[in-house]
C-alpha cells in the first residue's frame, strides 16, 4: 500500500485538514519484480557467452598477431574493447537487479570503516595518480564504531564513489574522503544507535542543479563536453543507491557545476541487510 498526503490550508493559513491517498500498488511491485527477474536472468544468459568471445579474441590478439593486416589488427582490437564494455554493462545490471530484488546474499560482519576506506584508497591511488591527483582521506581522533555490514557491499559503495570522483575531476584535482560520526552520534557517544558519515569530496566538474534527482536513475549518464569521453554504464550510483537502501543508510550529494561534488553516506553502525 502506497500512502500519500497532503494538508488542506484554508484561505486564512488555517490548516482545515488533510486529504491521505491510499493506493494498492500490488500490481506494480510485481511487475518491478517481473521486471528485475528478467533483466537477471537475461544478463546472466549473456554474460558467458560474451565472456567466451572476449577470451577467444584476446587469445588470437596475443598469439598470432603477425598474421594480421595492421587494420584487422585494429578491428579486432575494437571488438574486444566493446565486448569488455558490454560484460561490464551486464555485470553491473546483474549486480542491481539482484540488489533491487533483494536477493543479493549479503553477509553481515562488523567491518572497520577506516580500514576499509583505507583500502579502497590505496587501491584507487594509481589510477589518481595517473591524473596527478591528490586523493586524502581524514578519520577522528576517537574511535569509530564498527558497522555491521557485508564487506563487499561496502566496498562497492564507497570504491563506486571514489572511483566515480577520480574519473570526473580534471587532471591536477583534489580528491578527499572523510568519515566520522554523524552529528547527533556525536552528541552522545555512548548510543547503541550510531551512526557513521562517510564523504567524498572532489573539487572536479560538478553536476548541473537540473541533473542531480536523475543521477541515481540507471543508465542516467551526463553528457557534456567535459564528460564525452570517460567511459561508464550509468549503473554505478544506481547501484550504490540500492546498497545504501539495503544497509538502511541515506545517500545525498551537494554538488556545483565547475566547483566540485560531496557525496555523503550515513550509515547505522548496526547496518545489516533490512
Ligand atoms: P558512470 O560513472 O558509469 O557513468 P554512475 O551511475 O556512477 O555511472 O554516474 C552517473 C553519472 O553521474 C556519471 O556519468 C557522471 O556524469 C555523474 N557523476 C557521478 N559522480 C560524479 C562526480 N563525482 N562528479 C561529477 N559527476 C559525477
Amino acid at each position: 500500500l502506497l500512502a500519500r498526503g497532503r494538508p488542506v490550508i484554508g484561505e486564512d493559513e488555517e490548516c482545515l485538514g488533510a486529504v491521505i491517498n491510499l493506493a494498492d500498488i500490488t500490481a506494480m511491485k510485481v511487475l518491478d519484480q517481473l521486471k528485475s527477474e528478467f533483466v537477471a536472468k537475461v544478463s546472466h544468459e549473456l554474460r558467458s557467452p560474451l565472456s567466451t568471445i572476449h577470451e577467444q579474441l584476446a587469445l588470437v590478439l596475443s598469439d598470432v598477431v603477425e598474421e594480421f593486416s595492421e587494420r584487422d589488427q585494429h578491428l579486432l582490437s575494437r571488438a574486444k574493447e566493446k565486448t569488455r564494455g558490454l560484460i561490464s554493462v551486464i555485470g553491473d545490471l546483474l549486480d542491481l537487479s539482484r540488489i533491487e530484488s533483494g536477493v543479493v546474499a549479503q553477509e553481515p560482519e562488523p567491518v572497520r570503516i577506516d580500514d576499509l576506506l583505507k583500502n579502497i584508497v590505496e587501491f584507487l591511488s594509481a589510477r589518481a595518480d595517473a591524473k596527478e591527483q591528490t586523493l586524502t582521506s581524514e578519520f577522528p581522533e576517537y574511535p569509530l564504531p564498527c558497522i555491521t555490514a557485508d564487506p563487499i557491499a561496502l566496498e562497492s559503495i564507497f570504491g563506486n564513489l571514489i572511483a566515480n570522483a577520480i574519473n570526473y575531476t580534471q587532471n591536477g584535482g583534489k580528491i578527499h574522503v572523510k568519515a566520522d560520526l554523524a552529528e547527533a552520534s556525536l552528541a552522545d557517544m555512548s548510543a547503541t544507535d550510531q551512526r557513521v558519515r562517510v564523504q567524498v569530496a572532489d573539487n572536479g566538474f560538478g553536476i548541473d542543479p537540473k541533473h542531480q534527482e536523475k543521477i541515481f536513475e540507471r543508465f542516467f549518464r551526463v553528457k557534456n563536453e567535459k564528460t564525452r569521453y570517460i567511459t561508464g554504464t550509468g549503473l554505478g550510483l544506481p547501484i550504490v543507491k540500492g546498497l545504501v537502501d539495503s544497509l538502511g543508510g541515506v545517500i545525498s550529494l551537494e554538488s556545483e557545476p565547475g566547483k566540485g561534488t560531496t557525496f555523503t553516506v550515513i550509515l547505522p553502525a548496526g547496518a545489516s541487510k533490512k
